[in-house]
């Protein structure tokens, strides 16, 4: 059975990296969503006029790159729900696709990372 090569301290350490990633993002995407709710509500209003119109157009292009980025946000949020439930099963900092370790340098800048970097590029090139 493989187990995380961490010790507890650093796993704590990543746990708190996670978690305060998490409430940013949190934070983030409820922002988000209300801003959302705002432009959907500014669209559905039914006036005409030529001002209120540059105003809904400016308003959609903000919307559409806003739902991109909530978008994303979701998915590293359940990016970090998964880490978080590695560290509590003692599986963190391994690759989930062939169980090598993932550099610790990796794992400073994206806590989340649940591949190594060979897999990144084999699986998911897009998204690295
Ligand atoms: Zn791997």
């Amino acid at each position: 059975m493989t187990v995380s090569p961490f010790d507890p301290a650093q796993l704590h350490a990543f746990e708190t990296a996670l978690a305060e990633r998490r409430r940013e993002l949190t934070v983030e995407s409820q922002r988000l969503a209300d801003t959302n709710a705002r432009v959907q509500s500014s669209r559905s209003d039914g006036s005409a006029d030529g001002a209120h119109d540059a105003e809904a157009s400016s308003l959609r292009t903000e919307w559409s790159r806003m739902s991109r980025f909530q978008g994303e946000a979701v998915e590293e949020l359940a990016a970090i729900d998964r880490a978080l439930q590695r560290i509590v099963d003692g599986t963190f900092g391994l690759c989930v696709h062939c169980g090598e370790r993932i550099p610790e340098g990796r794992l400073e800048i994206k806590p989340a990372a649940d591949l190594c970097m060979m897999c990144a590029e084999k699986v998911a090139p897009r998204r690295r």
